[in-house]
């Protein structure tokens, strides 16, 4: 694997607990050893508190190999019941925290209070947990998400987790892994065959919202370039188009960007496509406004108090940016597998003047998906 495309970190801290740990080891072979620095078990305590934004660019260059202490699933309550759970089925397995990639209005800028980022070491105790849980619900089809507070392939090429993952995957095909991104990190695991319930998916936007917002991430064209690679090896994929990004010439943009995923990939090969609009905290609004200026779409937009205590646009336009991309992509085929993130009915009605369960072919599909909105 060529060096060169390695995640930059101007500091390694390895907490003592990770030191003989397969990551540790994988870092020291990757990195000078002039970055890298072994620390006792306070220091990760020590780095916690809120962030300047100053402070918050340089958590994405600074990295902690430490252990997860608690319990890496969090079960639904309905999943802790009886073996009957009409639970949505999704769990969340962080493996770190933070992302090196830089988009305006990452939802991390409000979430975080850790002054870098982390990968955490042992991921076996993960997949010890995972196991007891298919011992218990072996029939139950669990979706696992990797890509909630830190990107699923992004730092990849350190851990080498994807394979892990996969390889345990591969045995329980009725559980489903999403690896959830916006690299193009995918040819560290490309050697292994794909399967039907391993799920690679990017957040994608059109090239201008990407070149403008999304700033360290693949490229456009090289996030469809890592996808048809995945499909090529048997991976099924998933794309989020979202956050959609208000601009003059959104519809020109947005209806490009569907007309490359239809005419590169069928619907077969595609298990769903989210789409959702801008939405982010009012407390982050300083933050992006410190780090990006006043000409970023996101910064300058108008926004809107809305569901959740989130900023949006308003109701109008998010239901005219939708209905365009779920029209558009259906004018393509009917049959590929649409629906809005992270919307409330009255935006559906707005959209579409129906609600997904007024829809025949959303009917069967439609699954509340908890959100892993940000990679
Ligand atoms: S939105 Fe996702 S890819 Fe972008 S910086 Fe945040 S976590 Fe990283």
């Amino acid at each position: 694997m060529a060096n060169s495309t390695l995640p930059v970190f101007k500091k390694i801290y390895i907490d003592q607990c990770s030191e003989n740990s397969e990551v540790a080891a994988r870092v020291r072979s990757l990195y000078p050893a002039e970055i890298i620095e072994v620390v006792d078990a306070g220091f990760l305590n020590s780095q916690r508190g809120p962030m300047t934004a100053e402070e918050f660019n340089l958590s994405k260059q600074t990295l902690l190999l430490t252990e997860f202490k608690g319990q890496f699933f969090k079960r639904c309550p309905g999943a802790t019941q009886k073996k009957t759970l009409t639970c949505c089925n999704y769990h969340v397995l962080n493996l770190g925290s933070q992302c090196n990639m830089n988009c305006s209005y990452c939802y991390l800028q409000s979430y975080l209070n850790t002054k870098m980022s982390l990968i955490y070491t042992n991921i076996d105790q993960a997949l010890e947990e995972l196991k007891a849980m298919i011992a218990e619900f072996p029939n139950h089809p669990f979706r696992v998400g990797t890509g909630e507070i830190i990107d699923s392939l992004s730092l990849d090429e350190i851990t080498l987790y994807s394979r892990k993952l996969i390889e345990f995957f591969k045995q329980y095909p009725k559980w489903v892994l999403e690896f959830k991104t916006k690299s193009a990190k995918v040819d560290q695991f490309l050697d292994l065959k794909g399967a039907d319930n391993i799920v690679v998916s990017w957040s994608i936007n059109p090239p201008y919202v990407i070149d403008r917002e999304e700033h360290g991430t693949a490229r456009f064209h090289e996030r469809i370039a890592a996808a048809k690679k995945c499909r090529d090896q048997g991976y099924k994929l998933a794309f989020h188009i979202d956050p959609m990004i208000y601009h003059p010439e959104w519809k020109e943009n947005y209806g490009f960007l569907v007309d490359e995923i239809t005419r590169e990939f069928t619907p077969e090969e595609v298990q769903i496509i989210s789409i959702g609009t801008l939405r982010y905290q009012p407390e982050q609004r300083h933050m992006m406004r410190d780090r990006f200026g006043v000409n970023s779409l996101v910064v300058g937009a108008e926004m809107f108090p809305s569901e959740g205590n989130k900023l949006r646009y308003d109701a109008t336009l998010r239901g005219e940016m939708l209905s365009f991309v779920f029209k558009r992509l259906k004018s393509k085929n009917e049959k590929w597998n649409a629906f809005f993130c992270m919307e409330t009915p009255e935006t559906w009605i707005s959209a579409l003047e129906k609600v997904p369960m007024q829809i025949p072919e959303l009917k069967d599909m439609f699954k509340p998906l908890p959100t892993v909105p940000n990679s």
